[in-house]
């Protein structure tokens, strides 16, 4: 969202009321992650603006090519995890040359060296590395809790930026970090660093040690990630469930929140597995039309094989130099044997041939790493298009997040059964036009009520991002008349009317 073009054009959006449409080449090139795509879409919603995609005329705007969006967005917002390529490129250059390429460690610092100023190395913060190292040793007798080792660097005059005491998960970070004993973890890949070590490998693995020790007695609440927080409510009096875990039971529980002054609600607690697991079943109703599955995939591959092309091109070039210095030491050789040059020469010339292949060698392997990081990006998201079920189940957390998101707006649960699911707008918007995009596959389910039609007035609800959904009076009215019209299966019965929220 912080691009200037697109803040531009977002200002003028809102400023012009003249403004009808905003043309655009490819909607992958809206926004990099499916978030910014909602949000971009709300305020041109609101505005009254409509989006055109000058290479898929039509798509844009029908609830096909609002999820086929979303789809591409969160294709882009892994990409996008990966930062732009060209930055990537010399920052996996300087991290094979020794060096930490991103922000730097805290007790280091950031510096020119000596004899090259432009060359960018670290060096160590005189004022910061010995209260560093000094947390370290304190941590490691196990008779101080993060907290007040933060505490006694504070008062040893550690200070933030901002003049502060470090956050607590900042102490974490620190006592975690094995920058400080000379390895360099980024992006997956383990190097040696160059700069001065704070302190030995010993002592920072009895740290971990310790960390590990306190973890086991300490609350467990930031291991447990409720991925249906915010989306599961009290079938019974609507209230929004929360989630917990009994240290004693070990046990994790979702269950409705109601309490203080109001009636006690005779809502059961119902366990995170059993909950997550009746969730994961809905996705088994997902399927497309092969049709839709095609087109899908089809635009999907066409980023991918634009993107395949750009490393291909670099491998190229790569290739192209390394065949050029081979050339080089085998003219060497020639120059060797007919005694144009002397064995000394000659050595010197390989080493530094040698040197240098190794160097392009290093490049071919990132770039082919690349390639297969991409490669198994697509088999995701394929399969996310396959089979929703299997790829809700293999992915990680805050992938699950992301696909709950995109799929469901509110879970009804009461009994420990979920009784009513309100689809996501998209979702709705496209088991209304089933034919084209779903199978009916869905009409089959016997257990909750899929919701496919509304007749109110909603805001697309984004995983961790947004707050309350329904209006209460919408909540309220539905759950005493329990209406039969909105509960319908029918198609078109409802004209449905996506209001995106800004
Ligand atoms: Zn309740």
């Amino acid at each position: 969202m912080n691009r200037p073009g697109l803040q531009d054009m977002l200002l003028k959006i809102q400023d012009d009321k003249t403004i009808r449409a905003v043309f655009i080449q490819d909607t992958d090139r809206l926004a990099r992650n499916a978030l910014d795509h909602m949000q971009i879409k709300a305020i041109m919603k609101k505005h009254d603006v409509e989006l055109f995609s000058v290479s898929q005329p039509g798509i844009t705007d029908s609830p096909e090519g609002n999820f086929m969006d979303l789809v591409i967005a969160g294709v882009n917002q892994l990409q996008s995890q990966i930062t732009s390529r060209k930055t990537l490129k010399s920052l996996e250059l300087k991290f094979w040359e020794g060096w930490w390429p991103t922000g730097v460690a805290v007790g280091y610092l950031n510096a020119g060296e000596p004899d090259d100023e432009k060359k960018r190395i670290i060096i160590v913060d005189e004022e910061r590395a010995p209260l560093i190292q000094e947390a370290f040793k304190m941590y490691v007798t196990g008779d101080y809790s993060v907290f007040e080792v933060r505490d006694a660097l504070y008062k040893k005059g550690f200070r933030t930026h901002a003049d502060k005491r470090l956050a607590h998960s900042k102490m974490i970070e620190i006592l975690k970090n094995p920058f400080y004993y000379g390895e360099m973890r980024w992006r997956g890949l383990v190097n040696t660093g160059k700069h001065k070590l704070l302190i030995d490998k010993d002592l920072w693995e009895r740290v971990q040690l310790v960390m590990a020790e306190h973890n086991r007695y300490a609350c467990h609440r930031q291991k447990f990630n409720f991925i249906l927080r915010g989306l599961t409510f009290c079938a019974n009096c609507g209230q929004r469930y929360t989630a917990e875990h009994h240290p004693k039971k070990n046990k994790s529980y979702y269950h409705c929140n109601r309490s203080g002054d109001q009636i006690k609600c005779q809502d059961k607690y119902v366990e995170v597995w059993d909950i997550e697991q009746q969730v994961a079943n809905l996705f088994k109703y997902i399927e497309f039309t092969p049709n839709f599955t095609d087109r899908l995939v089809t635009k999907i591959e066409k980023i991918y094989s634009g993107r395949k092309e750009v490393i291909n091109k670099d491998k190229r070039g790569l290739n192209t130099q390394k065949m050029m210095l081979e050339k080089k030491r085998d003219t060497a050789e020639e120059k060797l044997f007919g005694g144009l040059i002397t064995d000394d020469d000659f050595t010197r010339i390989k080493v530094k041939i040698k040197e240098q292949l190794g160097l392009l060698q290093d490049e071919l392997y990132i770039q082919d790493k690349k390639l297969n990081m991409r490669i198994d990006e697509l088999q995701d998201m394929l399969l996310f298009v396959r089979n929703a079920y299997e790829a809700y189940t293999k992915s990680p957390d805050e992938m699950k997040r992301l696909f709950l998101g995109l799929y469901w707006e509110r879970f009804e649960v009461a009994d420990k059964k979920i009784q009513t699911v309100i689809p996501s707008p998209i979702i709705r918007g496209l088991m209304q036009a089933e034919d084209m995009v779903f199978t009916k596959k869905y009409k089959e389910i016997a257990g909750p009520r899929i919701i496919t039609d509304l007749a109110v007035e909603f805001t697309p609800f984004i995983a961790g991002k947004s707050k309350s959904k329904i209006a209460p009076k919408t909540q309220k009215s539905r759950q005493i008349a329990e209406i039969p019209a909105m509960i319908s299966n029918q198609p078109n019965s409802v004209i449905l009317d996506t209001v995106w929220g800004g």
